[in-house]
């Protein structure tokens, strides 16, 4: 798609270059709710707060950029998929969208369990007093160590993603003479994104046994055998940022139907089915996620519907959102640096952070919003791309978005919905130092992951 010039420039929104947004808000000092943490507000004075804090005086103290994380947002949305699930099912945040020991804590405190899928994300959970047994271990490759370790640990899970890693858990965990709580992780042939679905060909990944071919099924049977396993589930994951129910639905059919076959194969019913995590939030207001009542009711009626066709029990459900809950509770606040209009074309904006802090845009295409959060402004619209200070063209942090026109260098933007995988997949591209996750609540904020120092670069290069 081209971004080439426009002969009418688009910094008058009337005619703007193609794949723009399609026109400037209403209101570009109004925060749309969809798109913020539930406790960011307007002062009076026009300053953006956050728990009870203005923005001003949190890059005072703690500098830009800076993740700022909505404690209260996050253990709200942690608790609502918690109730709306209820008693007979399990929600498992997916640990690789953000985890740190704070939130290991939240997520143990509102009755959550935790995936995680590498010793480090094991290790940080353990550490922070999460029970094992509530810890589900995923990877399509994890090391012999990284195995024994969740074995010794007594994690309640571990998801089996290959014939080799089904042999090679059982073997470890007979050798330390346990019986280890397995589920096998199989493709059904359905992966979603965002809108649409498709139904047919995506065994194509590295992720799981496909159900085709009676590879699924052929797993089962070598898992049953092995005495070093107790095979509880069956998992599936069909992709990320869903919006639209029917993947799940056709994913659920699949998997009870390996149940069904598995029972008059073996005459053993498992009693777990895992559909995974993947769904969608709002990045812009564009985007019009589910509310977890609504998946939870939608997922427990497609399994006992599928289930009562097959005359199965119905398994526990368990579920394993990860954006869903720390994405829409946390902005990263960035310091505009220079303003660059290039005529006929669009305004770029350069920050103090950039791919280093959020891969996402230039890894996914992905979509943000972006909002002058040190003061409001009357001034008109202007086209802008939102730019970090990284050597590399694609270094875009927000493709197209709008800001006002007076926008000046020492002015504060942010970008919400950063809660997930950003800090997780920030890197320290030109040597970056990644920015701190800072906490807030109820006029408090605390530093839960640390800026990183040069002294910490240093550290690592050891001559
Ligand atoms: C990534 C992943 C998740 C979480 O995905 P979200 O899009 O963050 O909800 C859950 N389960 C598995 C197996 C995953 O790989």
């Amino acid at each position: 798609m081209s971004r080439s010039a426009h002969p009418a420039g688009p910094r008058h929104a009337d005619v703007l270059p193609e794949g723009h947004p399609s026109a400037p808000p209403a209101d570009l000092n109004h925060l749309d709710r969809k798109v913020w943490a539930s406790t960011v507000t307007r002062t009076p004075d026009g300053v953006v707060s956050v728990g009870g804090i203005e923005v001003t005086r949190l890059a005072e103290e703690f500098g830009t950029p800076a993740y700022l994380i909505d404690e209260v947002d996050f253990r709200e949305r942690a608790r609502a998929w918690r109730t709306a699930f209820g008693e007979d099912a399990d929600v498992f945040y997916a640990g690789k969208a953000f985890l740190s020991r704070a939130v290991v804590r939240w997520l143990h405190e509102e009755g959550l369990n935790l995936d995680v899928c590498s010793g480090g994300e094991l290790t940080t959970a353990l550490s922070a007093g999460m029970p094992a047994d509530r810890i589900a271990f995923h990877g399509n490759n994890k090391s012999v160590d990284e195995i024994e370790t969740a074995i010794r640990a007594g994690v309640g899970r571990i998801v089996l993603d290959s014939f080799q890693e089904i042999v090679r858990v059982a073997h470890i965990a007979q050798s330390l003479g346990k019986r280890q709580r397995v589920q096998i992780r199989i493709t059904v042939g359905v992966e979603a994104h965002t809108h649409e679905f498709i139904a047919t060909a995506h065994e194509d990944q590295k992720f799981g046994v496909p159900l085709a071919g009676g590879q699924a099924a052929e797993a089962v049977r070598r898992a049953l055998q092995l005495d070093g396993l107790e095979l509880i589930g069956i998992h599936s994951h069909i992709g990320s940022q869903i919006f639209d129910m029917s993947g799940f639905e056709v994913a659920a059919h699949r998997v009870v139907g390996l149940l069904k076959d598995i029972r008059d194969e073996h005459g053993v019913e498992l009693p777990e089915i895992d559909l995974g995590g993947g769904l969608g939030i709002a990045y812009t207001s564009a985007d019009d996620p589910r509310e977890p009542h609504e998946i939870a009711k939608a997922l427990h009626e497609i399994v006992s519907r599928e289930c009562e066709a097959a005359k199965l029990r119905t398994p526990r459900i368990s579920v394993e959102p990860g954006r869903a809950i720390v994405g829409p509770t946390a902005f990263t606040l960035y310091e505009v640096g220079t303003i660059k209009p290039l005529e006929n074309l669009r305004t770029y904006v350069s920050v103090d952070g950039g791919m280093s802090d959020n891969i996402r845009t230039a890894l996914y295409d992905a979509e943000y919003s972006v909002a002058l959060v040190s003061r409001t402004s009357e001034a008109a619209p202007m086209l802008v791309r939102v730019v970090g200070k990284h050597c590399e063209s694609g270094d875009i942090v927000v493709k197209d978005a709008f800001l006002p026109a007076d926008l000046a260098p020492g002015d504060l933007i942010a970008v919400p919905a950063t809660g997930a995988y950003c800090r997780s997949m920030a890197s320290n591209y030109n040597h970056a130092l990644r920015p701190p996750v800072v906490a807030v609540r109820e006029g408090e904020a605390r530093v839960i992951v640390r800026r990183e120092t040069e002294e910490d670069l240093l550290r690592l290069d050891v001559g």
